[in-house]
């Protein structure tokens, strides 16, 4: 699910969030013989009460009134420009379209690649450079629309996704889980945010030390979140991909490399297939290396399509990593997945 309408939310110069990130994904996708293989779902814009359900009329009524009088910041790094507002209502509506096209079996699996991403933006407000919460609105969509019960959110940016948290921080029909740096921004995803009333166990925050590579976030995806999927038993799998956690990033300062995201493709893959009939669907939110972002979707829809290759040209992680067998031995625990 792409469409051009993306380039068109212009980033200040110097931002790391701009359109060179979506260039250079299609770029190396149509090069490398991908896009061909590919089925295209149409973006069309999310309706604006489906929008509604997620984000408050008043923060709607100003993003479009700011990006129509030319564009301005919304908060320091999260910005505007005229079109942003159309392109946002895409983003969204793209999603839900790439969700809805899984659902009704016109194709296996989906990436949507689009921007601005989604998983800061809170109710009432834009930051960390979203402007609607395009996974938060994608899940309501399958969860309202579509009539599902259970959705798991994975979310492997390297920064916390506190909007997404926040949209079901009350309800179990989002199970929420994030790996992330820790402490760091946007501040929120300590391992004790775990949900409140009806949600409490459906928010699973991995909050991790930098430093953390490819054999950390496998056991964590496979000793923690794979058993807590299959507890949980999803209808739907939706992923916030962000691509910030690989060692040659400029925004964080974790360990992974491209084989090992090619990994945590696989087991997600894996989960789909086991639990959900295949239904997973990706979405675009960070990275901004721009080799490591364009290779890593690259070998993402390599998974999804079935092909054994994995692409590395960057290479492993320079440094050895940090070990994670506490921190998961505690996430268990406080899961209650121990004997899972
Ligand atoms: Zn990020």
């Amino acid at each position: 699910m792409y469409d051009p309408i993306y380039l068109e939310h212009n980033a200040p110069p110097g931002h790391p969030e701009n359109k060179e990130r979506l260039v250079r994904i299609m770029g190396l996708l149509e090069k490398q013989g991908v896009l061909e293989r590919l089925v295209a779902v149409k973006a069309t814009p999310v309706s604006l009460e489906l929008l509604a359900r997620n984000h408050s009329q008043r923060y709607i009524d100003t993003v479009r009134q700011v990006a129509e009088r030319g564009g301005d910041h919304l908060d320091l790094d999260t910005y505007t420009s005229p079109r942003s507002y159309q392109v946002a209502l895409m983003a969204a509506g793209g999603l839900v379209n790439a969700v809805e096209a899984v659902l009704e079996g016109k194709v296996d699996n989906a990436f949507a690649l689009v921007r601005p991403p989604g998983h800061h933006a809170v109710k009432a407000r834009g930051m960390g450079f979203c402007l609607f919460n395009n996974v938060a609105v994608a899940a309501r969509y399958a969860l309202e629309k579509k009539g599902l019960e259970r959705v798991l959110i994975v979310d492997f940016d390297v920064h916390h996704g506190n909007g997404t948290q926040e949209a079901f921080y009350d309800e179990s029909c989002v199970l929420y889980f994030s790996t992330h740096q820790y402490p760091y921004y946007p501040g929120t995803g300590h391992w004790r945010e775990m949900g409140r009333g009806e949600g409490e166990g459906y928010t699973a925050n991995v909050p991790l030390p930098g430093g953390v590579g490819d054999k950390g976030f496998s056991l964590i995806f496979n000793e923690f979140l794979y058993p807590l999927a299959e507890r949980y038993q999803p209808q739907l799998i939706l992923v916030s991909a962000g691509y910030d956690a690989h060692w040659a990033d400029p925004l964080a300062a974790m360990q992974l490399s491209l084989a090992g995201y090619a990994n945590l493709t696989r087991t997600l893959k894996a989960m789909a297939d086991t639990l959900c009939e295949g239904r997973l669907v990706f979405t675009l939110e960070g990275g901004y290396q721009l080799d490591v972002l364009s290779y890593a979707v690259l070998n993402t829809f390599h998974v999804l399509l079935g092909d054994e290759e994995a692409v590395d040209p960057l290479g492993p992680a320079p440094r050895p990593e940090r070990d994670v067998s506490g921190l998961i031995d505690q996430l268990k625990s406080l899961h209650r997945l121990v004997g899972w």
